[in-house]
């Protein structure tokens, strides 16, 4: 049987659901088909200790207003939440194997991008890198070539010493973006940023534009309840005007059609004819759907791309959490012996978590990498983690429910020329690439990049006035 209509759209994460609603919204017939049994993607619901909370995303970086804005371009019914804790703080372990080997776990600084700080002496810098680093940091090279295609680290390196980089700018890159600095151009993570460092010639400068003035780690927003209700929300809508969202079926082919258009072939042999194909599945999905190897798109990075990533959640019952040791949570530098690389205390974080759960529970989440299966595979090695990370006394008997939820997409690497070509090509046959893979990881890119992608083949006017 073949159905015909105007696009299809394969992958109902919050890119794809984005650019259904806007093609609906603009009077076109769209249809989102997703292998999954739920919408979503990474924003993906979870329910622990009697709470729904967020198995992926939690939050929005502030870097775009791609959330705030689609919220209200079409009034979703959703409240934009900022984190009620303090800083985050940054574990590191100095001295590796060596006698005198220690632990230090202090709150990530104020007004940092990626790292990258607007004032390298400020104390919260000073304690994390040490005098030496911030001081070479503060005498910064001024004549360094701008190149928009060497690394983060090469540029940080060369221009602010390799002490900050180490010790600030990669933990948090790795935190945030999940990839190394050494892995990617500063333009593709952060363009604002690039934008202002290109215009001052300067990443100090570039820095004290950008930075936010809030504590380390929380210059982000939330959404109450979660963020897995924004696709939920957008689903919503979208379904509303007219979209129809097809789950648990995936598209297997996506070829030309005999006639115009593209033939889109699911996995149970329905074909669908659409004049326009976005496919919007992540790395592994898009290569696939283009006929490439997913290690196409890598650009040929000078450090590993970092496997998948497995997070625990766990319902843990502790007075010591409820003074919030680390305010919203944990970066563990690279290099330092822990099982996790990253702690959230979702309720410390999130005062709608805090609310929905009875005093002296607290939810915790550990993200580690999938193919670390050492030292969280038991309630006594998340107790130890946790007490490890956190700097207080978690046993056991205190750890409830724990939910395992592996990502293996959630990393995007940069775009190899080769791979560009192929996108490109297939635009030319009426076959767009959007989401993470196209635009970066992270809502504040990946929404932006949908939209824009719909603008073009919907002709949707960029300021929208919603009744
Ligand atoms: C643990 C975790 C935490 C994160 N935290 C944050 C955060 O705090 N803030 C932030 O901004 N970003 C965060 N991110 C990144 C952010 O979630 C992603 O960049 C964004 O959600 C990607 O959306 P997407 O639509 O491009 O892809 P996805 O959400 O991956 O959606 C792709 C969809 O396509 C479907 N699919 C794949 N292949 C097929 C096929 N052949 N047929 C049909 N369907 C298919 C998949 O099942 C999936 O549902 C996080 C990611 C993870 C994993």
């Amino acid at each position: 049987m073949t159905v015909e209509t105007d696009v299809v759209i394969v992958g109902a994460g919050i890119a794809g659901l984005v650019v259904a609603l806007e093609a609906v919204t603009a009077g076109a017939r769209a249809t989102v088909v997703e292998s999954d049994d739920q919408i979503g993607g990474m924003l993906r619901r979870g329910r622990i200790a009697g709470v729904d909370i967020d198995l992926g995303a939690e939050s929005f970086a502030k870097r775009t207003d791609a959330v705030p804005r689609l919220i209200a371009d079409f009034a979703l019914p959703l409240e934009v939440v900022a984190p009620r804790s303090g800083p985050a703080h940054l574990v590191s372990q100095h001295g590796v194997g060596l006698p005198g080997a220690r632990w230090s776990r202090l709150p990530l600084p104020r007004r940092t991008v990626i790292g990258i700080p607007a004032d390298p002496l400020a104390p919260d810098v000073v304690a994390i890198v040490g005098d030496r680093a911030a001081e070479r940091a503060a005498a910064e090279v001024l004549d360094a070539p701008v190149d928009p295609t060497a690394s983060l680290a090469d540029v940080v390196e060369e221009r602010l010493g390799e002490g900050l980089l180490r010790d600030l700018v990669d933990p948090l890159c790795r935190s945030i973006y999940s990839q190394p600095a050494a892995a990617v151009p500063l333009p593709r993570l952060h363009p604002k940023m690039w934008e202002a460092f290109e215009r001052t010639g300067s990443l100090l400068a570039a820095a004290a534009e950008v930075a936010p003035n809030a504590p380390g780690g929380t210059a982000v927003g939330g959404i109450a309840g979660g963020m897995w209700r924004l696709a939920d929300a957008v689903a919503r809508v979208a379904a509303e005007r007219g979209a129809v969202i097809r789950t648990g079926t995936a598209v297997g082919r996506v070829d030309p059609a005999s006639g115009p258009g593209v033939a889109v072939t699911l996995a149970d042999g329905e074909t669908i004819r659409a004049d326009h194909v976005v496919i919007a599945t992540g790395p592994r999905g898009a290569a696939n759907l283009l006929g490439r190897d997913s290690r196409a798109i890598d650009a040929g990075a000078t450090a590993p791309i970092q496997p998948a990533v497995r997070l625990l959640t766990a319902a843990v019952t502790s007075d010591d959490l409820s003074a919030e040791p680390v305010g919203s949570g944990v970066i563990v530098a690279p290099g330092t012996c822990t099982a996790a690389k990253a702690l959230t205390h979702i309720d410390a974080k999130w005062a709608w978590a805090r609310e929905a759960l009875p005093e002296g529970t607290h939810l915790v989440r550990l993200s580690a990498r999938a193919d670390d299966t050492a030292g969280l595979d038991s309630a006594a090695a998340v107790a130890r983690e946790i007490s490890h990370l956190t700097g207080t006394r978690v046993d056991r008997g205190d750890i409830g429910e724990v939910i395992t939820t592996r990502w293996r997409d959630a990393v995007v690497p940069a775009e190899s020329d080769s791979w560009t070509a192929t996108v490109m090509d297939a635009a030319a046959r009426g076959i767009h690439v959007t989401g993470a893979v196209a635009a970066g990881t992270g809502l504040a890119s990946v929404i932006p990049h949908a939209r824009a992608l719909a603008h073009e083949l919907f002709a949707v006017p960029s300021v929208r006035k919603e009744s």
